[in-house]
Parts: structure tokens; C-alpha cells; sequence
């Protein structure tokens, strides 16, 4: 044998020693500061990826003696997360969007005009549709009305909903192929009418009977809650190719925001059925959470057909409205708005206590959860009480408020009397503190966005955005929900502090917590063996970088099953 085949063998010999001595993985990642969030909150250094699981998680050195992978990742000292879980969200929704004109952040009606003008240059849609805009933005903090939006286009329709999907304007041309008239009757909607005395917007005149009149009196183009879906419901819908791009371009904006999981607050049979077969075809890699949308011909579906799962999809809830939202006085308040004074104004439920009472029971016998949109606290302790009568007590059917916005001081106790979870929205308080007050007053608003005594409750709140009401990013949720100000760093000392959560209870409210109010704990949610190799690495640690450095953490990478989805150009 020659000196270099000796060498060569015994280099052979070496491996595989090493290899038999370790076991062979998937992926290795290590230099790393693991947030694991299991339940003593460990952090680790390096874990094992197998088959899109974690096998090991532990000390580097313990990992890397044990263990040799195809690849490996040296995460170099960086923070290594859970992947975040949007506990509510539109996430069809969100997708859609970025194919219509985008509203957001306008300071006037006329920003709103030209960002539309703008957009129908490079677009051929037979409707305009836009959504984004919101008054309290704007100097003038009052509805719009469609003057300019009708010289503009007279011929070809137009829609733009406001940031929270409650209310809208419409153009003459879109109020026409929805046949809304100044006769139409709606319930648990509004159709706004110019007061024709004062000329003012007949904007206080709205209840579920209380309509505009009959005295000819024009339309502003300003629809609210179920008038909304009388336009949206002419809207030619999106065909299934459309969507499909729609929703891929869509999942790789939440990969680059650090998502794996997306609960949909809201959806079709037909929207569920495209999201599996995505899936099933690997091209759509997103998670989802879908809440079935209450409507009838939902109900009549999935009661019939029962709670369904995949991998990376469960079809186990169901999403009903209450009421409105408080930026379009829709919310359904126990008191009158305080900042209507004229009228006793008190937002609108959409639909009437009876079909929530009917439904509870037959959800909770087919083993479905009840998750209902309640902003204002008369929607919240209507529901808390339907709720109650099925529940009865102590139970782990994990039935979920979504937003629990305002809250009156005798029912906060309700959650914990019948283990109900809040899933709130941190950015929501940071957006609407500016004039919640003017809405609720001065005493009301101390139980809104009460998120530490939600908390309280059950020990439990689970975390999300409700994009594309707000931003998709879970790094200013977090920011949201510790620092109690928003994007600019407002107010100085936080708002409503005494609600803000601690570091730990805003990433389990994102991660783990989140996975429990979607019966998904055992499968992510943390970082521990047998669970999804789901995680995020960031550049900075969100857990002990200085509070005024946390909305400048960015993803380094994102996985789902252990697969990278998203890396951070370089
Ligand atoms: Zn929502």
C-alpha cells in the first residue's frame, strides 16, 4: 500500500467512525440564542431538523456531538424565535389588496383621488376597488362624499373601503349596478344620505331601522357595515387563477415579515378548498388557521361535513360578526357614542341575538370553536352571555373573542368564568388611541384595549393584527403591546400603560398562546422535539435590545417544516 492510500484509508476510517458515532439529520442550526417558549421559557443553543420536526434541541456542544446533518446553519450568536402566528388576520383578504389601490396612510380625500386616478392608469378591471383610507387621518375628519369621485369617473365604478372594511364610498356609477336607491332598506347597515335642511352628511342618522328618508334625499356614496356587502356582493369576484397569484405573491411578503401560521378571520368554502390544494401542491408553503365564514350556506356546509385538518391547514372554527368597528361608529356601545351628542347614538349589531343563540349549541356539539368579531362592549357582553349559556363553565373548548375592544368593568371576569381566549390586535390601540377617547369619554375608554386585564383573566390572549387593517409586521405588534406607542414613537410615555404586556407575555401571545387558541400547541408554537421546525432568526434579540431599537429588528431568515421560505438578502 502507498503512503497516500494508507493515508486516504485511514482519513475513511475516521469518517466513519465519526458518522457511526452520530446520527445522521436534516439540518443542524447552531451558534444560536434559542427562544425555545416551552413552558420554563429555556433558551438553547443548537437544535436538530428531521423530516420538517425538531428532533433535538439542547448545548451546542451536546448537538454537535451528537448529531452531523446535510446542512448546517451557524446562526452566529443571533435570536432564534418561534415562528410568529398571526392569531387574526385577513390573509385572502390581504392578497387581494395588493392587486387593488392601496389607501393606506392618506391624509385627505383628495390623496385618496389621486392615488385612484393613478391606479386606473394601469389597470383594466371593470371596477375600481381600493381600500385603505381612513378620516381620522385627515384634516377634515369627517365621511367623504362623491362629488369629485363621480366627475372623475361617471361611467365606470368605483369603491373604496375605509381601513377597517366597515364602511366605504362608492361612486354613483357603483351605487347604480348595486340598485341602492335613497328608498333601500338595510339592517345592520347603514346608507348614508345628505341631511337636505342643513346640508350637512346625515351622518347621525343611522340605526338598523332608522334610514335614509324617503324625501328623495341624495346619497353621499358613503355605505356602512351590511350596505358594504350590497356593492361587494356586484364586484365581479376574482377568478381562481387570480387569487392563486394573488395569495403566493402574498405569503412571500409575511415570510420576509418572520409568519409561518395565519389565522383567516373569514372564510369560503370555495377560498378554503383553493388554499388546500395549494398546499397539497407545495406552492403554497403559508400555514392557515381558517376561521369558515358564519354565513348561511357556510353553516349549512361544514355543520353537515365537521372540523377538517392538514398538515399545514385546520378547518375547526367558525367567524361570526357582532358588531361594527369604533372608527366608523359602528361598534354596538352599552352607552351613546360621547361624541355624538345630538343623538343617542349607539353603533349597530349586524345580526340579532337569536342567531347567535341558535348557532352556539349546534357549533358546540359538532365540535366546532365560536369566534366573534365584538368591538364595542354591548356587542362584547352580548356574546360573552351567548357564549356562557352554552359553555356553562369551566371547559377547553378555547371559544374566542376577536378584538374584545371595549369591555365593561363587570365583565371582564366572564372570560374566566367561562375560559373564553381574547384574541386581540396591540397596533389596533395604537392607531384608534388618538381618538377613542372622543368616542367612548374619559372613564369608558380605560376598559379598552385592556389588554393586561384580558390576560388576567385566563392567563392566556393570543396576538395578531387583523391586517391589512393594520401593518403585517408581528415586530410592531410586539412593539404595540410592550411600548404602548405606536410606529413614530407616540406617545412618549405609552398609552394606557397600565394595560401594556411584559416581553415574555407579548412573544407567547405570538407564538405559543397563539397556537392554543388554534388547538395547535402540541404541533408549534415553541421549539421542542416533535414539534414543527418552524422559527425565524432575527438580527437583533427583541427580548433585551433597548425598547427604542425594536422596530428596526429585521427577519434574517424564515422555515416552515425546517424548509427555508425567506433569507434576508445580504
Ligand atoms: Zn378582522
Amino acid at each position: 500500500m502507498t503512503k497516500i492510500s494508507s493515508l486516504f484509508l485511514g482519513v475513511l476510517i475516521l469518517i466513519l467512525t465519526s458518522c457511526s458515532n452520530t446520527e445522521q439529520a436534516d439540518l443542524i442550526v447552531h451558534n444560536a440564542k434559542i427562544y425555545t417558549v416551552n413552558d420554563l421559557f429555556d433558551i438553547a443553543e443548537a437544535m436538530v431538523i428531521s423530516d420538517g420536526k425538531i428532533i433535538d434541541i439542547g448545548p451546542e456542544h451536546e448537538i454537535r456531538n451528537k448529531y452531523h446533518a446535510k446542512k448546517t446553519i451557524d446562526a452566529k450568536k443571533q435570536a432564534i424565535y418561534p415562528g410568529f402566528i398571526d392569531a387574526h388576520c385577513h390573509f385572502v383578504g390581504y392578497a387581494l389588496n395588493l392587486k387593488t389601490v392601496n389607501l393606506v396612510g392618506t391624509k385627505s380625500f383628495d390623496e385618496v383621488l389621486n392615488r385612484t386616478i393613478d391606479f386606473s392608469k394601469n389597470n383594466n378591471d371593470e371596477w375600481i376597488v381600493g381600500r385603505g383610507w381612513d378620516q381620522n387621518d385627515w384634516e377634515i375628519k369627517e365621511f367623504p362624499s362623491r362629488e369629485k369621485l363621480d366627475s372623475l369617473f361617471p361611467t365606470q365604478p368605483v369603491f373604496l373601503t375605509r381601513i377597517d372594511g366597515h364602511s366605504a364610498i362608492a361612486n354613483g356609477e357603483a351605487l347604480r349596478r348595486a340598485n341602492i336607491t335613497s328608498k333601500t332598506k338595510i339592517n345592520g347597515g347603514a346608507i348614508i344620505a345628505y341631511n337636505t335642511e342643513s346640508k350637512q352628511n346625515q351622518t347621525l342618522n343611522f340605526s338598523a331601522t332608522e334610514q335614509a328618508s324617503d324625501n328623495q334625499s341624495q346619497l353621499t356614496g358613503v355605505v356602512i357595515d351590511n350596505a358594504v356587502d350590497l356593492i361587494n356582493k356586484v364586484i365581479p369576484q376574482p377568478n381562481l387563477k387570480y387569487l392563486e397569484t394573488a395569495l403566493l405573491e402574498a405569503q412571500h411578503k409575511l415570510f420576509e415579515a418572520g409568519i409561518t401560521t395565519v389565522d383567516d378571520a373569514g372564510l369560503s368554502k370555495d377560498t378554503i378548498d383553493l388554499i388546500d390544494r395549494l398546499q397539497q401542491e407545495n406552492k403554497l408553503k403559508m400555514k392557515v388557521y381558517a376561521m369558515i365564514s358564519g354565513n348561511q350556506n357556510m353553516l349549512n356546509h361544514y355543520l353537515e361535513k365537521g372540523p377538517y385538518k392538514t398538515d399545514r391547514l385546520s378547518v375547526n372554527s367558525f367567524k361570526f360578526y357582532a358588531d361594527g368597528a369604533l372608527g366608523s361608529r359602528g361598534a354596538c356601545l352599552l352607552e351613546p357614542y360621547t361624541d355624538i351628542i345630538e343623538s343617542e347614538h349607539h353603533g349597530l349589531l349586524i345580526s340579532e341575538a337569536d342567531f347567535f343563540n341558535k348557532y352556539a349549541p349546534l357549533l358546540y356539539e359538532k365540535g366546532f370553536q365560536m369566534n366573534t368579531h365584538c368591538i364595542g362592549d354591548s356587542a362584547n357582553r352580548l356574546i360573552l352571555d351567548v357564549y356562557a349559556r352554552t359553555l356553562k363553565g369551566v371547559n377547553d373548548k378555547r371559544w374566542r373573542i376577536e378584538h374584545a375592544q371595549v369591555i365593561h368593568p363587570t365583565d371582564f371576569e366572564k372570560f374566566k368564568t367561562y375560559t373564553i381566549i381574547p384574541s386581540i390586535q396591540p397596533t389596533h390601540a395604537t392607531s384608534d388611541m388618538y381618538w377613542a377617547k372622543d368616542r367612548l369619554g374619559e372613564h369608558r375608554v380605560k376598559g379598552a384595549y385592556a389588554y393586561k386585564d384580558l390576560l388576567n383573566q385566563n392567563g392566556i390572549v393570543a396576538l395578531g393584527t387583523d391586517f391589512p387593517v393594520e401593518d403585517i409586521s408581528p415586530i410592531k405588534t410586539f412593539y404595540a403591546a410592550v411600548a404602548r406607542k405606536d410606529a413614530s414613537g407616540q406617545p412618549k410615555d405609552g398609552y394606557q400603560m397600565e394595560n401594556a404586556l411584559t416581553k415574555k407575555e407579548a412573544l407567547k401571545g405570538m407564538t405559543i398562546w397563539a397556537a392554543l387558541s388554534n388547538f395547535e400547541e402540541n404541533e408549534k408554537g415553541s421549539l421542542e422535539i416533535g414539534k414543527a421546525a418552524d422559527f425565524v432568526i432575527l438580527n437583533n434579540d427583541i427580548m433585551t435590545t433597548n425598547e427604542e431599537n425594536i422596530l428596526d429588528v429585521k427577519v434574517v431568515q424564515t422555515f416552515i417544516n425546517g424548509e427555508d421560505v425567506f433569507s434576508l438578502k445580504k
